[in-house]
C-alpha cells in the first residue's frame, strides 16, 4: 500500500443528460465521500463533468452542482465532439491534477460500486484497471449479439481489446501522461489503452439499465464507432483486400483458359449469363475494396490536418482549486 492515499478524479462525459444528471450526480458524490472515509482516496478528490456541447440544460446543471459542492467540477467543450473526444478532454484535463482517474458514463448503467475494487487494485499496484461487464442481460438481444461478434472480429483483426470492456476504467496519471503522447486524431480509447502497457487488471461488474433519459448511440453511431475501432487499430482489412485480389487473379486465369477452350471448341455464344454474373461480382468486390481503402485514406487525410480533438470553452469557477 502507498503511504499517502491517492487523489481521484472521476471523469464523466455528458451529452444532453439533463434528465439523468440530477439523479446520478449525488451517487458519484457519495462514492467519493465513502472512499475518502475508508482512507482509500485523499480528501481533494473530485467529480469532473465534461459537457460535450449539450443542447439542453446539462451545462447549467453542472455549474449549479459545482456551486453547491466543491467536489463537483465541470469543463465545457465548444461543441459536440462525441463520447470518445469528450472523455479524452476530461482525462487530459485531469491528468496533471490527480493521481488516478476513473472514467464512467453519467447514466448510472455502470455499477458505481465497482470503483472500490478498482481503487483497491490500484493500491495493489495496477496502473490501469478495466471495468468488465459480467453479463449483458440489460442489453437488447440485438446489441448483445452484435457487440459480442464485434469483439471477436476486432481480436481477429489483430486489435487488442478487453472483452466486454467499454470505457469504465481506472487509469493512473502516469499512464495518462504517456497516453497524451498518442497524437492521433482517430481515437478509440478502449483499444488504445492496452497499447500504453503498464500493469493492468480487470474488475467485473453488472451493467444496469439507464437510470433515466435515452441512449445517444443509435445504430448509425454504433456502426461508426465499430468501423473507427477496426480502422484505427488494424490494417488487416487492407491485407484481406490484397488477398482477395490475388484470389480473383487466380480465378480469372482459370476462366481465361476456359474461354480459350470454349472458343476453339466453337460454342462461344451461350455463356452470356455467366459473363454478367462475373462482371457484377467483380464490380461489387472492387467497390467494397475501394471503400475500405478510402476509409483509410480518409483517416490519413484527417491525421495530416492535426486538428485539435476538442476545444474547452468554459470551466466551472472552482476548477482550479486544489491543483496538485
Ligand atoms: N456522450 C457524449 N457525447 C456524445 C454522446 C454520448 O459525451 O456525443 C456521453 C453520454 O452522455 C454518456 C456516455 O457518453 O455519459 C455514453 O452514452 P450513452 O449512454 O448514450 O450510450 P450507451 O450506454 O447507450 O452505449
Ligand atoms: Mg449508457
Amino acid at each position: 500500500m502507498t503511504t499517502k492515499s491517492p487523489k481521484l478524479i472521476i471523469v464523466i462525459p455528458c451529452y444532453n443528460e439533463e434528465e439523468v444528471l440530477p439523479i446520478t450526480a449525488p451517487l458519484f458524490l457519495n462514492k467519493i465521500q465513502s472512499l475518502v472515509s475508508k482512507n482509500m482516496i485523499s480528501e481533494g478528490s473530485k467529480v469532473l463533468f465534461v459537457n460535450d456541447g449539450s443542447k439542453d440544460r446539462t451545462w447549467e446543471i453542472i455549474t449549479d452542482l459545482s456551486n453547491s459542492d466543491k467536489v463537483y467540477e465541470g469543463i465545457c467543450l465548444s461543441r459536440n465532439r462525441g463520447h470518445q473526444n469528450a472523455l479524452l478532454a476530461g482525462l487530459m484535463y485531469a491528468k496533471d491534477k490527480c493521481d488516478i482517474t476513473i472514467s464512467i458514463d453519467c447514466d448510472g448503467q455502470d455499477d458505481i460500486d465497482a470503483m472500490d475494487k478498482m481503487v483497491e487494485e490500484y493500491l495493489n499496484g495496477a496502473e490501469i484497471v478495466y471495468g468488465v461487464r459480467d453479463n449483458r442481460d440489460s442489453d437488447t438481444f440485438f446489441k448483445r449479439s452484435t457487440a459480442q461478434g464485434y469483439y471477436k472480429l476486432l481480436n481477429k483483426m489483430g486489435a487488442e481489446v478487453v472483452y466486454n470492456h467499454a470505457d469504465y476504467r481506472l487509469a493512473s496519471s502516469k499512464v495518462l501522461k504517456e497516453f497524451s503522447k498518442f497524437d492521433e486524431v482517430n481515437i478509440y480509447l478502449r483499444g488504445m489503452f492496452p497499447l500504453v502497457g503498464f500493469k493492468s487488471t480487470c474488475v467485473y461488474y453488472k451493467r444496469h439499465e439507464r437510470l433515466s433519459g435515452k441512449s445517444h448511440y443509435p445504430i448509425s453511431k454504433m456502426l461508426t464507432l465499430a468501423i473507427d475501432g477496426i480502422t484505427s487499430l488494424s490494417i488487416k482489412p487492407i491485407r484481406i483486400i490484397t488477398g482477395l485480389g490475388i484470389l480473383m487473379a487466380i480465378v480469372s486465369l482459370v476462366l481465361i483458359i476456359y474461354v480459350f477452350v470454349s472458343y476453339f471448341s466453337g460454342n462461344t455464344v451461350h455463356g452470356w449469363s455467366s459473363n454478367v454474373i462475373i462482371v457484377l461480382l467483380i464490380g461489387g468486390i472492387q467497390m467494397i475494396s475501394l471503400g475500405v481503402i478510402g476509409e483509410y485514406v480518409g483517416k490519413i487525410y484527417l491525421e495530416t490536418k492535426h486538428r485539435p480533438k476538442f476545444i474547452i470553452s468554459e470551466t466551472t469557477e472552482n476548477s482550479d482549486i486544489d491543483n496538485k
